[in-house]
């Protein structure tokens, strides 16, 4: 069966320059600078995402459009005005380092705020019953953004701006989001930490990013304790590693919580060729992982499932991964063959460190019951 699946994006939201003043690698010392294009967060990863599936003809099954920016009021429901007015400043004045590894260039605020358009269009669209399910093609990212502090490439809180305005215009109740990006979903950890409406499940490498960090302590604060989980796997982890997490702890937290909307952080820097993190998932793996989050969608709350598009820095690899999981969500497969699936597999840890992994994730599950 297909599905009617909303496919939000727009062009402009592929012209934020991230600025080559800020590189992904200190350069300088002995580290010789990189040619023009040195810095990871690239339009490219998600413009060839979108030409892949125009090329492979998955467009002509999605409902495709583009979307307003988000207005002041939606924005201020998660950033105080301070920081906006910061971000816009800097923005209009050619850019510059807005935060910790988030430089913006000219134009960023409006940017940022069509990205975070996107994906409130994305929920509405699930929300009114216009789609099954739907995609938001966001960029700039959002995930790492704090309410009043830009970091990781992210200024707005697209996913929080997203549900707080779904909350606010359609009396939205309980929303899960399971943000499957390699780097810690730290922004929206702590704008909704404090919250039992809002379930956050992150899975991520261990100690990659924000740097050092691990989460395995971090389960919500007050009224919000129970309702922040964290999964920080090891470095190497693979397709059956994080499949296990999915069934053993993202599910059954599903289950208990039983929410209203399923919002998925959906970066793809995972896989195993991403130059920003240290994990073998493959194009099946999204696939699979979108799966099963479209199952639970479909048992918890009549199948309404949003991806919001977060990181994923490998330029040839990203559309792959992206296409399997749209191919998911309308529930056809296309002519397109993953070139690198079968090196891929073939590259999954070995039966030591699988079976070290197995127990691992079993031991999380355990203290995360
Ligand atoms: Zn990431």
């Amino acid at each position: 069966m297909t599905r009617r699946t909303a496919f939000f994006f727009d062009e402009l939201c592929f012209w934020h320059s991230a600025g080559m003043h800020a590189l992904t690698l200190p350069v300088g010392g002995w580290v010789q600078p990189p040619a023009a294009a040195g810095f990871a967060e690239s339009p490219e990863t998600k413009r060839r995402l979108k030409n892949l599936l125009d090329v492979s003809g998955l467009s002509q099954s999605l409902l495709q459009q583009s979307a307003p920016a988000a207005d002041e009021a939606d924005l201020l429901r998660v950033h105080p005005q301070a920081y906006l007015q910061r971000f816009k400043a800097l923005s209009d004045a050619g850019g510059g380092e807005l935060g910790p590894q988030a430089p913006v260039g000219p134009g960023s605020y409006e940017i940022a705020k069509r990205s975070a358009g996107l994906a409130i269009a994305a929920v509405d669209a699930v929300l009114r019953g216009e789609a099954d399910n739907a995609y938001s093609l966001s960029r700039p990212p959002g995930h790492h953004c704090l309410a009043d502090q830009a970091m990781g490439f992210c200024f707005l809180a697209n996913i929080p701006i997203a549900i707080e305005a779904a909350k606010a215009r359609h009396g939205l109740g309980k929303v899960a989001v399971i943000d499957w990006d390699v780097h810690h979903g730290n922004g929206t950890q702590s704008i909704y930490e404090t919250r039992s409406d809002v379930l956050t499940i992150s899975l991520h490498q261990e100690h990659c990013y924000p740097p050092g960090y691990s989460g395995a302590e971090d389960c919500g604060q007050a009224a919000g304790e129970g309702f922040n989980l964290n999964i920080p796997l090891p470095a190497g982890s693979g397709h059956d590693a994080y499949l296990q997490a999915m069934r053993q702890i993202v599910l059954p937290a599903l289950e208990r919580f039983a929410p209203e909307l399923i919002v998925v952080a959906c970066g793809y820097d995972a896989n195993a060729v991403d130059p920003l993190a240290r994990m073998l998932l493959h194009s099946d793996s999204f696939r699979a992982m979108t799966a099963l989050l479209r199952e639970a969608a479909e048992r918890h709350c009549a199948g309404r499932l949003v991806l919001v598009h977060e990181g994923g820095y490998s330029e040839a690899y990203v559309p792959f991964c992206g296409l399997a999981a749209i191919e998911e969500l309308v529930g056809v497969r296309t002519a397109v063959q993953d070139p690198m699936l079968g090196f891929i597999q073939s590259q999954q840890p070995g039966a030591a460190h699988g079976r070290f992994l197995a127990e691992y994730v079993e031991a999380l599950a355990g203290r995360l019951r």
